[in-house]
């Protein structure tokens, strides 16, 4: 059966007619970087481990969506990684009934000894975070120095033909000579470089350092005039209806670029997305603030089929957009929670 017509059949649908097929769960909260635009260097609290859903919660989580019609999932964090024995989880919700495709996000640090592995279980795909490919500007935006097995992670997943994607988050002042060196990595390599619009999810009240959006100088459209300025000929391609990314390609180049307007918010129309934190709290968009205590739900007996029932009831009053998301929140408006906490 093609997943055009399982998209259709989704009894997970929204209140928009938007089907659901795609969840992104955060494994944890905890990460080896402290990237300048997702987390404070001092002061962060990491949730216990009695307060993150264990293996066996996330894994019926998923097998109860499966039968909704989820398709797709991305593990994602805080870093992956760092959880002890990601591996099980991955391999389990592999076989999950359903599910026809399990991505990851990374920072590419511990990956390496994972990527005969990952092959194995037939990972769908890797996105790899890497917003500078200078030594010095690395260092800088991620607090570390893990350049080079940054770069090791990349060149495996290549040699492992696994598909894989460079996330690149532009900052002013931090990283915009990488536009057009990033660019020049999908003239080489067969990848996607995909430029992130800053997003405030860097866990500082935004008056500190986070932008907002008159401050955004870096949006879609100044990104996408850098790169008419390194890439002659570029030119955008029609993407599948789900897609986040405007993408597109350039004469001569193996791979492609894509710009994820997260900030100018450009995509929700079709959004066919839904969050899991590592708290297990479930998001219907980027921007909410939890529309439900999933953990607390099951740790408290729900059944199966009560799970499902929440399930239908949450996706059928969806937010419109991560405007509305944003506005119909509780606290903290405008939002500035750190994307280690929301998986990112
Ligand atoms: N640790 C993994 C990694 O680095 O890929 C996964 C988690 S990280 C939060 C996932 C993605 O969120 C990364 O690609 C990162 O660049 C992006 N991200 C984090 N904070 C962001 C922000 N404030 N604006 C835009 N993207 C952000």
């Amino acid at each position: 059966m093609s997943k055009e017509i399982l998209h259709k059949k989704s009894p997970l649908t929204d209140n928009f007619g938007r089907p659901i097929n795609y969840l992104r769960i955060s494994v944890t909260d905890r990460c080896n970087l402290r990237c300048l635009y997702c987390m404070p260097e001092k002061g962060i609290r990491f949730l216990s481990k009695n307060e993150i859903l264990t293996y066996e919660e996330i894994e019926r989580i998923t097998r109860i969506l499966a039968g909704l019609g989820i398709t797709k999932i991305r593990i994602t964090g805080g870093e992956p990684f760092v959880r002890a024995d990601l591996m099980h989880l991955l391999r389990s919700i592999s076989g999950i009934n359903g599910i026809q495709e399990v991505h990851l996000t990374t920072n590419g640090i511990l990956t390496p000894k994972f990527l005969p592995e990952l092959k194995k279980i037939g990972i769908a795909g890797i996105n790899l975070s890497l917003d500078t490919l200078d030594r010095e500007r690395f260092k800088n935006i991620t607090r570390r120095d893990n350049f080079d097995d940054v770069l090791t992670t990349f060149h495996m997943a290549l040699d492992y033909r696994i598909p894989l994607k460079i996330n690149m988050v532009v900052m002013d002042n931090f990283n915009i000579p990488d536009i057009s060196l990033m660019a020049n990595l999908a003239k080489k390599y067969p990848i996607d470089v995909r430029y992130i619009e800053e997003m405030p999810f860097n866990g500082l009240n935004s008056d500190a350092i986070g932008v907002d959006q008159p401050r955004l100088k870096w949006n879609h459209k100044q990104i996408f005039q850098e790169l008419q300025k390194s890439c002659p000929g570029i030119q955008k391609i029609d993407v599948s209806p789900n897609s986040t990314s405007m993408n597109y390609i350039v004469p001569g180049f193996k791979g492609k670029l894509g710009i994820i307007a997260g900030f100018t918010r450009t995509f929700c129309g079709t959004c066919n997305r839904i969050r899991i934190t590592a708290k297990g709290i479930l998001k219907t968009c980027l921007y909410d603030d939890g529309v439900f205590d999933l953990k607390n739900f099951l740790r408290n007996g729900a059944t199966d089929q009560q799970v499902r029932e929440h399930f239908l009831h949450l996706i059928g009053n969806r937010a419109k957009n991560g405007f509305e998301a944003e506005q119909r929140r509780q606290k903290q408006i405008p939002v500035y929670e750190s994307m280690s906490e929301i998986g990112g």
